[in-house]
């Protein structure tokens, strides 16, 4: 018995040429076929044979097709687009390629069953017929699951589905730093096309331990609070997580701002929020300059869940690029909770089993093998970093739910914000017994760590006595006095938005206070002495400060004279 093909055309093929189909056959696959001809519209002399999953197509339709793959790989500018296009022409020799094609059983949701592709790997990018794109997802014996990139009002049942052979990827390049794009790496900002330089799929294996290097380099945030007790290291991986409006977000985006002339890249992609939202913060990021050496990824909340799903690897796909070109970059996740919800729904839309939390099984793989990717390489493969900062939301601070216990797990630390401290007006709220950093020690400047000293130890002391003391009301002289300088302290954290400050700012500020020199000032004009502090430090002692923002080392006279420069203004100021 031999085997069969389907052979659609328009009119019936002739003896001779059915016979060249047998023969084609025959020596493609070598065994016998017989063909069995199907009416369909195609224009005249064109046919298209199908065996199995896999189809050969002969038709003027598929030729074009043909053509439109190849100027699609065509990596133009507008000045060199004739010479290309005469080349590609002349290079062009249509030829029946195989393609494996399936017909799609539901569609609905943003999710596709098909069936007939029996070859298709997991993450392939098919095509359906009306040029919508997805991700092949669920591999089951007869039938896949496979997400989609589109609207899906135009697929129906039946609509043929291709394979591409290609898994999901975005074309990566300098010129997408200033620009906004969304999670298949096409622009949003209205401001033309990107032209990429080579196209990275969005999963990649993470770097392996000997193509790292140990943290060493500071990524300064800005933030007072943070890089004096939690310092973070370029390639470290650090979760900023608390309850909503807790001033999560304003913590990474200070942290971009901070890194204007540090030549530091950054890419914040922002999944599943407003678009107001968004354009708030390109807006923020244009008003401050950030833009320039900024990319945002954006999957909003109308967005399909399959976009907000890929975003963030689309982000680290764009990170990874220029971490191997050697640059230092800085990546936010804002925030990987609602990535998670999106893989949730999209997983329930697959029929996978549902398990804690309704979420599926892998989700914990889901965040790990995108946070690492995260890393310090060494310096035969460039010595490039990619620094996370991954935000995660918590439900009235139960830090042990399952997605934050799980990326608490796999991050290098945790700054933690309480929606208490922040109401309190203790701005930002990091909560000081709560919050760690695993690997940055390493990577604070020697004077940082001189000056920040003992910080953590007066604060757990402070907040200990703090609430031991709540209901006593004669307390003695040197309590009371330990309390003002723990009041002091808290003021000192207390910082604006928008408003990072220098190393050596920083420096400065651990050094007044604590040497308890503002301890006779009131505490609402703690913040205030702060700021005339600095304000007179950049006026007229550039000597300190740009010995301690070049060398990073506080020498012992330094200190001695911040100290004394502070005590003579605070005299004079009465
Ligand atoms: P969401 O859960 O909605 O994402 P979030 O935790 O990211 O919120 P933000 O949006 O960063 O929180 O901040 C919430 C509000 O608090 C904003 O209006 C912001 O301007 C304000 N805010 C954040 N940090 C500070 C700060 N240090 N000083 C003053 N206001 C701040
Ligand atoms: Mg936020």
């Amino acid at each position: 018995m031999s085997n069969k093909a389907l052979l659609y055309s328009n009119t019936p093929p002739s003896k001779i040429q059915e016979k060249r189909f047998v023969e084609f056959l025959e020596k493609k696959y070598g065994e016998s076929y017989s063909i069995i001809w199907k009416q369909t519209d195609l224009s005249e002399g064109s046919f298209r044979l199908k065996v199995g999953s896999e189809v050969y197509d002969w038709s003027n339709e598929g030729r074009l097709l043909q053509l439109k793959d190849a100027l699609h790989k065509l990596k133009f500018k507008e000045d060199n687009i004739i010479p290309l296009l005469k080349d590609a022409m002349e290079k062009w020799n249509p030829d029946a390629v195989a393609y494996e094609e399936g017909r799609v059983i539901t569609v609905g949701d943003g999710i596709a069953t098909v069936s007939g592709l029996d070859n298709v790997c997991y993450g392939e990018i098919l095509v359906f017929s009306s040029g919508i794109r997805g991700m092949a997802q669920e591999l089951r014996p007869n039938e896949i699951g496979c997400m989609l990139f589109g609207d899906d009002s135009e697929i129906v049942e039946g609509s043929i589905v291709r394979r591409t052979g290609k898994v999901a990827g975005i074309g990566v390049g300098d010129e997408y730093l200033g620009r906004v794009v969304n999670a298949l790496g096409k622009a949003i900002d209205g401001k033309g096309k990107i032209y990429y330089e080579e196209y990275r799929s969005l999963e990649n294996p993470a770097p392996g331990i000997i193509d790292r290097q140990s943290v060493d380099t500071p990524l300064e945030t800005g933030i007072l609070a943070i890089d004096s007790m939690f310092p973070i290291g370029r390639g470290q991986r650090e979760l900023i997580i608390g309850d909503r409006q807790t001033g999560k977000s304003a913590i990474a985006i200070d942290t971009v701002l901070n890194q204007k002339g540090k030549d530091v890249i950054c890419i914040y992609v922002t999944i599943g929020q407003k678009a107001s939202s968004v354009a708030q913060l390109v807006q923020n990021f244009r008003n401050h300059g950030a833009m320039d050496y900024t990319v945002v990824v954006n999957a909003s909340a109308s967005d399909p869940a399959p976009l907000q799903y890929i975003a963030p690897y689309a982000g680290c796909a764009l990170g990874e690029y220029f971490m191997e070109k050697g640059k230092d970059v800085l990546i936010v996740y804002d925030d990987l909770s609602k990535h998670a919800i999106a893989y949730r729904s999209l997983s329930l839309l697959l029929e996978r089993a549902p398990g804690r939390e309704a979420y599926p099984g892998d989700v914990f793989y889901l965040h790990s093998r995108l946070l690492e990717r995260s890393a310090h390489l060494n310096e035969k493969r460039g010595g490039g970093s990619m620094t996370a900062l991954p935000i995660v939301e918590t439900q009235a601070g139960d830090v042990s739910a399952y997605i934050p216990t799980n990326i608490i797990s796999i991050t290098d630390g945790q700054i933690f914000l309480e929606s208490d401290l922040f109401f309190a007006g203790q701005r930002p709220a990091v909560n000081v017994g709560l919050s760690v950093s695993r690997v940055g020690g390493d990577a604070q400047t020697k004077a940082m760590k001189k000056a920040a000293g003992a910080i953590r130890l007066d604060l757990a002391q402070y907040r200990e006595m703090e609430v031991f003391t709540q209901f006593a009301s004669d307390l003695d002289e040197a309590t009371k006095r330990q309390l003002t300088y723990g009041q002091g302290l808290m003021q000192m954290l207390k910082q604006d938005q928008y408003k990072p400050y220098k190393q050596y700012e920083q420096v400065i500020i651990l050094i007044v206070v604590l040497s308890h020199t503002l301890q006779d000032v009131p505490e609402d004009q703690v913040k205030d002495v702060i700021l005339e502090l600095l304000a007179l430090f950049e006026e007229s002692h550039f000597d300190i400060t740009t010995r301690l923002e070049d060398t990073g080392i506080l020498l012992d006279e330094d200190k001695e004279e911040i100290i004394k420069i502070a005590k003579k203004y605070l005299q004079e100021r009465g």
